[in-house]
């Protein structure tokens, strides 16, 4: 009965008697065999996000549109290989995404490379490495990249960052597009226009086209079509200006993914024809030539297929205050409400036939009063030694994960055929592997 009223957020969860199951698997078996914390990925729905962005963005913007998956939200060897695997491109953020992605494979001239501040190395080590595109910030780092390509001989190929001044109304740390931004180069300035002549201009710079990313965690397509107008009026602009053909307009990730119940649920291939259509239809009226449109999902395509399970350390009621439900990880493996005070939905793994009316807050190990998972939730009364299962902590989790009070990071856990170990648990002599005894 209980079951039934808990509508359990996402198709990939069931239950059978007292237990959770994810994408079929049990997952209170699975705490005994790995120990937690413990992350679950569901192969199947990441391949098949991956496989509606891909076919979604050729049936409505054309074969040569594609999707980039943006590795920041989670990366590890085999989720290039399964990126590789589906056809789809990859952006990463840091050489250390770049070497991840070249271990798995990944052909690197599929992979751009992000991030507001690359030093002299990085973008040596990615020209070296044979890396598809830049996306350039600054001048800074435009100069840099020309200095660097024209030293290898070749005409690096970029596209540049563009700030369209879009304010999603998403939280203030995920809100990028906005003109004040640490990223990108803004059109209202004029900034925009000069720094693209100067690409222009530069013999090691083979500039393809433009780029812009208005935030995350967005709902709404408007958002993505506002920005895609500007944008679009801006190619016409510089096309006019300085005579560029614009070949890619790259519009970024962000598309929502449901946490709660209280979020809406996400048709992405609608989302994706809603904006074509926009698009298409913008230009038309205006006359303009569209150009490839390339889309980063990183959250909407992993966020959904992951859960966290912990185990229960200690359950304490302050008499006249409130519970708290103590688990064996915290902000070491999900920072997010911590940060962004992120909503989570959380069950009882092993009581799930139990009823949920139990109100506690769930409270990390870490050495810290913020070290939260989530506030006032509502869960059958734990005991210690229960599992916790934390839903849609694919992205932005494991990726965010520190060693704060040297606490190992979880090990992760594929789920298809069958289970496969992706990332190991780090070990205790892991964490201090590049510690030095003093002499
Ligand atoms: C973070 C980021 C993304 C991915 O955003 P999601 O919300 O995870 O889809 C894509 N592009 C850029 C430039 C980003 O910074």
């Amino acid at each position: 009965m209980y079951l039934e009223e808990k509508n359990l957020l996402h198709d990939n969860l069931s239950v059978e008697g007292s237990t959770l199951k994810f994408a079929g698997y049990d997952t209170v078996a699975l705490c005994k065999k790995y120990g937690t914390p413990l992350i679950l990925l569901d192969e199947n729905k990441i391949r098949n996000r991956m496989r509606t962005y891909k076919n979604a963005m050729e049936k409505y913007f054309g074969t040569d549109s594609r999707p980039l998956y943006a590795s920041k939200a989670l990366s590890f060897v085999g989720i290039y290989q399964i990126a590789n695997e589906e056809g789809i491109n990859t952006d990463i953020v840091s050489i250390g995404e770049l070497y991840t992605a070249k271990k798995a494979g990944f052909p690197l001239e599929r992979a751009f490379f992000h991030g507001n501040s690359k030093s002299d190395f990085d973008i040596e080590y990615a020209i070296e490495n044979g890396i598809g595109f830049f996306i350039v910030d600054t001048y800074d780092e435009l100069y840099a990249i020309d200095r660097i390509a024209t030293k290898h001989n070749i005409r690096q190929k970029i596209l540049l960052r563009i700030t369209p001044g879009i304010d999603p109304h998403t939280h203030e740390a995920i809100s990028t597009g906005k003109v004040d931004s640490k990223f990108g180069t803004a059109i209202e300035t004029g900034q925009a226009m000069e720094i693209t002549k100067t690409a222009i201009s530069l013999e090691g710079i083979d500039l393809r086209g433009f780029h812009c990313h208005i935030g995350s965690q967005i709902f709404d397509v408007k958002p993505f079509c506002d920005a895609a107008d500007i944008m679009i009026k801006f190619i016409d602009d510089v096309k006019r200006e300085a005579g560029f053909n614009c070949e890619y307009l790259n519009l970024g990730g962000g598309f929502g993914v449901r946490y709660v119940q209280s979020d809406p649920e996400i048709d992405y291939e609608d989302n994706i024809r809603k904006i074509s259509e926009h698009i298409n239809t913008y230009c038309a009226q205006n006359e303009l030539t569209c150009p490839k449109i390339l889309m980063e999902p990183g959250r909407s395509i992993v966020a959904d297929s992951g859960i966290t399970l912990y185990t229960v350390g200690s359950v304490k009621e302050i008499t006249g205050y409130k519970n708290y439900v103590a688990i064996d990880g915290g902000m070491s493996d999900n920072p997010r409400y911590a940060l962004y005070g992120s909503e989570y939905t959380v069950l009882c793994a092993n009581r799930m036939d139990s009823e949920d009316s139990y109100e506690c807050t769930i409270a990390g190990r870490l050495c810290e009063s913020g070290d939260l998972i989530q506030e006032n939730v509502k869960i059958p009364k734990p005991q210690r030694g229960d599992n916790i299962a934390v839903l849609v902590t694919g992205a932005y989790n494991y990726s965010m994960a520190s060693n704060y009070n040297r606490v190992t990071k979880p090990a992760v856990v594929l789920l298809g055929e069958k289970d496969r170990l992706a990332i190991k648990r780090e070990s205790i002599e892991d964490v201090s592997r590049l510690d030095i005894t003093l002499e």
